[in-house]
């Protein structure tokens, strides 16, 4: 049976809410959960999409490469940044549109975000990415849930937040992303600083053997903008020097910035 929804299922509270939305408004008949996995992800991450899909009801599918954003950035000898993402493109996007394609038909199957109504400008944007699909943002609809309603929500039904979000604003590729800023990586390093030796190092590698002059953050101390390899940032740090706590960056796999 061709689905009639199909939910970007991420593994954050969101999609689980606007998930949750689709099956509380029109069942849980033709649904299907997709849940793209970059195979770097946190190991609470499988916990909470195990506890959330079978909360939502539907069909839970699990797509993955194989591959991780590093052995991606490797391959096309790119290293993603905050407006061209290699990774979620290949790991997410056209994995899940191959999906669709196999799987649905645009006439009849819609697919959901989980935007919520701070996000207008993104959905235009995985509107035209995502065409002919029908892309829906359940959240963007009244009664508009601010993100404490979600997680409150979430906890009514006994189930617990990712833990990522003790200290971080999502539950992608195990807390690491190439659009966010100094404040997020500064707070990767306190909360887990092995996970940021290793991001650390594989961007020293890519500097290395593919090219020396790019970084994942930019520095724009002076007005002008450069590059800030993440070992930098944890120099500054141990320094006690200042880095810019407020340059969060984002996280956005299924809409693209630039076509990359
Ligand atoms: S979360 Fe960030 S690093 Fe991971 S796939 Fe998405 S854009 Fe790439």
């Amino acid at each position: 049976m061709t689905p009639r929804n199909v939910v970007m299922f991420s593994g954050g509270i969101s999609s689980w809410a606007a998930a949750r939305r689709i099956a509380d408004e029109e069942g849980t008949a033709g649904l299907v959960l997709l849940f793209a996995d970059t195979r770097m992800e946190d190991e609470d991450l499988y916990r909470f999409l195990d506890e959330a899909a079978r909360d939502v009801g539907g069909e839970l599918v699990r797509l993955a490469d194989g591959r991780t954003p590093w052995d991606v950035f490797f391959d096309v000898r790119f290293l993603g940044n905050s407006r061209i993402d290699p990774c979620s493109r290949v790991l997410k996007r056209e994995l899940c549109r191959r999906w669709l394609e196999e799987h649905c038909d645009p006439a009849v199957t819609a697919v959901h975000l989980g935007y919520d109504w701070t996000e207008e400008h993104r959905i235009e944007r995985a509107r035209a990415y995502w065409r002919p699909w029908r892309v829906e943002a359940p959240l963007m609809r009244r009664p508009m849930l601010a993100r404490w309603q979600v997680r409150e929500s979430l906890l009514s039904r006994g189930i617990a937040p990712p833990r990522l979000y003790a200290w971080a604003e999502h539950n992608n590729c195990g807390g690491f992303c190439v659009k966010a800023g100094q404040g997020h990586f500064r707070a990767l390093l306190a909360n887990m600083p092995e996970r940021f030796a290793f991001h650390e190092a594989q961007e020293e590698r890519f500097r290395r053997e593919v090219a020396g002059a790019v970084a994942i953050l930019r520095d724009r101390t002076g007005g002008d903008f450069r590059p800030l390899t993440l070992r930098e940032l944890r120099e500054r740090v141990e320094a006690g020097r200042t880095v810019d706590l407020f340059d969060i960056g984002g996280c956005g796999c299924f809409d693209e910035a630039e076509p990359s």
